[in-house]
């Protein structure tokens, strides 16, 4: 791990009730890297990825952003872009005003919204479909819309929790290879939640194991599959 990374999350805790969903997190992301909490349901993921994007704040610890302290800063001024699993797309806007949403903190104009638009649009392989209602596409193609959307401001940062589990299993698998291209060619990091083993080994750098509130273990892929280091880890795995 690099000197500085690029996000830091540093003994952070977060209770509900009795119910502590971080349960003192540490971890770190490096610029470009993909980077998979895998949990069961309930383990506290979104939680931590909420308090990551400042939706939520931790009650404890800190989080930071290129060595920025953000904890306390709220979510647009926090270089980053987040993917949720129900495509939150505008209904009654067509895909091209959808992403250019994205832009809006952008002083930019209407030609290089159109020329960025069309850029999001080649790399998330829709090209030309700008002017379509966004209603009208199927669930993965929304999806796709959503990430255009988030990556639109070249955050160096994308949150995604659990975007394609709301799509059927072929468009599945096709988003994954789609998804791992789009991190690799804007180098973004990725901090990818999921509660699918397959899914996190196929596509992560590293995963950290979450179970709990705690991170039982973060590891390369390889590494989790043949040396668990718990019992839970092991079973998560099979
Ligand atoms: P995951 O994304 O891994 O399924 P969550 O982070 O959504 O887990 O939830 C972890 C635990 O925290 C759950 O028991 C959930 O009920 C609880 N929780 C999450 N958000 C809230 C909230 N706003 N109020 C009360 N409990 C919450
Ligand atoms: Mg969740």
């Amino acid at each position: 791990m690099s000197p500085s990374p690029l996000l830091h999350v540093h003994a952070v805790r977060k209770q509900f009730g009795k119910q502590v969903t971080a349960a003192g997190v540490d971890l770190q992301v490096a610029n470009g890297e993909f980077f998979t909490m895998l949990g069961p349901s309930g383990s506290g993921k979104s939680t931590i990825l909420r308090m990551i994007a400042g939706l939520e704040h931790p009650d404890s610890g800190r989080i930071l952003i290129n060595g920025q302290d953000v904890t306390d800063l709220p979510p647009w001024r926090r270089d980053l872009g987040m993917v949720f699993q129900q495509y939150a797309n505008f209904p009654h806007m067509t895909v091209a005003q959808n992403i250019a949403y994205g832009l809006r903190r952008r002083k930019l104009d209407r030609e290089a919204v159109r020329k960025r638009v069309s850029e999001l649009l080649d790399l998330v392989s829709l090209p030309g479909f700008e002017e379509r209602p966004v209603t009208r596409l199927s669930g993965g193609e929304q999806q796709r819309v959503a990430i255009a959307r988030a990556l639109a401001p070249r955050p160096r940062l994308l949150l995604l929790d659990e975007p394609l589990s709301a799509l059927d299993e072929k468009i599945r698998r096709e988003m994954q290879a789609q998804l791992k291209d789009i991190q690799r060619v804007t180098g973004t990091a990725f901090v990818y939640v999921t509660h699918d083993q397959e899914e996190a080994l196929t596509m992560s750098d590293r995963v950290a194991v979450l179970n709990w509130g705690h991170l039982v273990q973060v590891d390369e892929p390889h590494a989790l599959f043949r040396h668990p280091r718990t019992k839970f880890v092991a079973t998560f795995f099979r």
